[in-house]
């Protein structure tokens, strides 16, 4: 996705070798048109999957994950890593190692807005060594839900996330793959045409 390479080139900070900060559009500040394109994208990609849901996590994933459900026309639920007061019956949890935060997380969702006979595609912002995609895919699977697929904003594909999740059979579209940050330089993954369609 050109958009989406352009922003990070012109605004993504290498942190170290293995992190990337996009505050100014994906982490912090978000851009909408951005956004948006990223919807139209996920959207365009699993138009034909009968898709009911989309799931995601908070908090960044749910500006992509909530463009990408409105372009479908279904709704999206986000895992919260928090508990809720008001929300405690009919949890469903899994445990999510955090990459940046370098913590575990439990992460839930209600069982009251994903069930069987749901069809969900999962969105994240970022997939690393996929704990949080494990994590979502666990929930979605307790709930009793179809995993059609993850869609990512940006992956990281010198770390095995994407690489396991892919040998186990499941469907990942990045909509940008790093293949590395190594000396503070960005450089994509280049993505022949005849694998677009399931990078
Ligand atoms: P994973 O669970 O796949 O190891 O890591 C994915 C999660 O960690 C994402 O939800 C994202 O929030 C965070 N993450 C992983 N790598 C990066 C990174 O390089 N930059 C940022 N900003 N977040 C990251």
């Amino acid at each position: 996705m050109d958009l989406l390479k352009k922003k990070i080139n012109e605004e993504g900070v290498v942190l170290s070798d293995s992190v990337l900060k996009v505050d100014s559009f994906l982490n912090h500040g978000v851009d909408p048109h951005l956004m948006d394109a990223i919807g139209e994208e996920f959207a365009g990609r699993y138009g034909e999957q009968s898709i009911t849901k989309v799931l995601t996590i908070e908090s960044s994933g749910i500006a992509p994950g909530l463009m990408a459900a409105l372009k479908l026309g279904v709704p999206m639920i986000f895992a919260r890593k928090r508990q809720s007061l008001t929300q405690s019956e009919g949890l469903i949890t899994s445990k999510v190692y955090s990459f940046t935060k370098k913590e575990e997380n439990t992460i839930s969702v209600s069982g009251k807005y994903i069930h069987k006979g749901d069809k969900v595609l999962i969105i994240d912002d970022f997939l690393a060594n996929g704990q949080a995609a494990w994590g979502l895919i666990e929930l979605a699977e307790k709930a009793g839900a179809e995993v059609a697929g993850v869609g990512i904003v940006i992956e990281k594909s010198f770390q095995d996330g994407g690489e396991i999740l892919r040998k186990k059979g499941f469907r990942v579209d990045s909509l940008a793959q790093i293949e590395s940050l190594e000396a503070g330089r960005i450089r994509f993954k280049e993505v022949k045409a005849a694998e677009a369609n399931l990078s």
